[in-house]
């Protein structure tokens, strides 16, 4: 049974979130969120912790935000609903692993370069066992101090044509798709409005999703104005997609995007969630 509010868009410490699977199944319950979905970049590995935490009172969705490639653009869609094991989703993940391992690589070569203390072993360190990605490198970057915080690490080195912007790789949209719906879920492209792209590429991307056989938007990303929000709905019965609603948490320190936050799907939209009555 899968109980409102709905939070379908949250990381743990298995990817790039500060809170274990444990501590953000306890603070959903918390927050009184109904049903969660963990959906942490590239990886599964939060599922069973969650579910081994998780009490009557929160219905979980197992969930994946896949790293795609759409032209130049990196995109992010989430997988909801998805059975975690299935053979073609377990290559999948493999495939991603190795990229971001291969991308790890390459970032700390550059870095280094830059004069960063040993970054890829930093990274990894902030990584634990979790998949590793840039906000890790973000991590060493502040404690070296080199930067006064993660934002500015991005700013400075990470982000989109700095020293640590490597080409990556990433499937394409039809490709992680695929992995999801034989997974039995719905393939969701996430929080649309962050893509740093006209209005018309936007569409063009939602019409790509569509044919790339995307089901469903993220029509709520965090703390959004309600304009952007009729924004994204339009959009939704525009391509016929059905919409979705994430908070993208990541830490307790961003309360701008809490677990639950008015997170409210809006009536004009079919919930992604209907398709799993
Ligand atoms: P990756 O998946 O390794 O490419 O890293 C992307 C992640 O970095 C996103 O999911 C965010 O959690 C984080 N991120 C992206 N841009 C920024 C930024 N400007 N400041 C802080 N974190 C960011
Ligand atoms: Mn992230
Ligand atoms: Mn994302
Ligand atoms: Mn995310």
């Amino acid at each position: 049974m899968h109980l409102a509010p709905y939070d379908l868009h949250t990381h743990t410490t298995c990817s790039d979130g500060a809170l274990s699977p444990e501590e953000l199944v306890d603070r959903a319950v918390a927050r009184g969120v109904g049903t969660l979905a963990i959906t942490d970049h590239d990886t599964v590995a939060a599922w069973p912790a969650a579910v081994a935490r998780s009490g009557d009172n929160l219905a979980l969705v197992c969930g994946i935000e896949l790293s795609a490639r759409w032209g130049s653009l990196e995109v992010h869609v989430v997988g909801l609903n998805i059975t975690p094991d299935t053979p073609q989703l377990t290559h999948g993940i493999a495939l991603q692993r190795t990229a971001r391992e291969e991308r790890a690589r390459r970032i700390a070569h550059r870095l280094s370069r830059r004069r960063v203390p040993e970054p890829l072993e930093g990274a990894r360190r902030h990584a634990g066992t979790g998949i590793i990605g840039r906000p890790h490198f973000a991590a060493h970057l502040v404690e070296c101090g080199l930067v006064p915080d993660r934002k500015t690490a991005f700013k400075r080195y990470l982000g989109r044509g700095k020293v640590g912007d490597v080409r990556t790789e990433w499937p394409d949209l039809n490709t992680v798709t695929q992995w999801i719906h034989a997974a039995g879920g719905q393939a969701v492209l996430a929080h649309p409005l962050k893509y740093n792209v006209s209005a018309t590429k936007r569409r063009a991307l939602l019409s790509a999703f569509c044919d790339a056989g995307g089901d469903a938007v993220e029509v709520v990303s965090g703390h959004q104005h309600p304009d952007m929000t009729a924004h994204v709905a339009a959009l939704c019965k525009r391509f016929d997609l059905m919409g979705s609603v994430g908070s993208d948490f990541h830490s307790p320190q961003h309360s701008w995007s809490d677990l639950g936050c008015g997170l409210e799907l809006p009536r004009s939209v079919t919930p992604v969630w209907a398709a799993w009555a």
